[in-house]
């Protein structure tokens, strides 16, 4: 049974695909500051993919769910930025890291990924609109990131990952989205390994969809709003 915050979702997902022509793209659900608890009740409705912002929190609630049969199975992606010195913890801890922004982080990632599961799946941050965030690659590196992670066989290259900076002009938006859609073919031209452009957030994801998304990155529209930090 789903949950109705993740039935309203999932219908405004959808919904924004229709319109516009374009495959649903998938649901990643952003637990960060949620429980344990509240991920493993949204696993039991048939969520399957989870993003965490932190290394550490996500490794917590991976303990905590580990003995749960809801919480078998699930697909973890590292949304947040990651620090070089957990680089090694990421690359065990993740199915995906979305947040590879500089040349240094591919190597790391590459030789800490265990023998014994799958390549990671890698996408590159992209630095979208440059002068209000402070992570991400600038547009003009992508070509090289996406070769270095390339050449790794223990990384898959997947794509592309964006926050545009979250301005009241939602044209200003959508001008970041496409702007991220055409860095994104231009790769997915060079990497047939390529088929994941991952942007919109609960405010904008149709929009996003609109532009291109294959990947929405859904928190407070599935949780509720976020509990205080600390
Ligand atoms: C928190 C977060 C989201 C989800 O944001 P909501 O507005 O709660 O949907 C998506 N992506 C990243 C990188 C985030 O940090």
């Amino acid at each position: 049974m789903l949950t109705p915050a993740l039935h309203a979702v999932v219908q405004r997902l959808q919904n924004a695909a229709r319109q516009s022509g374009r495959p649903a793209p998938t649901l990643l659900a952003v637990g960060k500051r949620q429980p344990a608890a509240a991920i493993a009740a949204l696993a039991a409705a048939g969520q399957h993919a989870f993003g965490e912002n932190y290394v550490q929190e996500a490794v917590a609630k991976q303990a905590e769910l580990a003995s749960d049969p809801r919480a078998a199975g699930l697909e973890w992606h590292l949304i947040g930025h990651l620090q070089s010195n957990k680089a090694t913890l990421a690359a065990q801890a993740f199915d995906w890291v979305q947040t590879v922004d500089r040349a240094k982080l591919v190597p790391l990632l590459a030789a800490a990924r265990p023998a014994d599961r799958p390549p990671l799946n890698v996408l590159l941050q992209v630095n979208i609109d440059d002068e209000t965030s402070k992570h991400g690659c600038a547009p003009g590196d992508v070509a090289a990131l996406a070769d270095a992670v390339a050449s790794q066989p223990r990384l898959r290259l997947r794509g592309l990952m964006a926050i545009p900076a979250p301005l009241p002009d939602m044209d200003r938006r959508r001008d970041a989205f496409r702007r991220m859609k055409a860095l994104f073919d231009a790769q997915a031209a060079r990497f047939a390994s390529i088929d994941t452009l991952s942007m919109g957030m609960s405010e904008d994801f149709e929009l996003a969809i609109a532009e291109g998304a294959t990947m929405v990155r859904v928190g407070t529209a599935l949780f509720g709003e976020r509990p205080a930090r600390g």
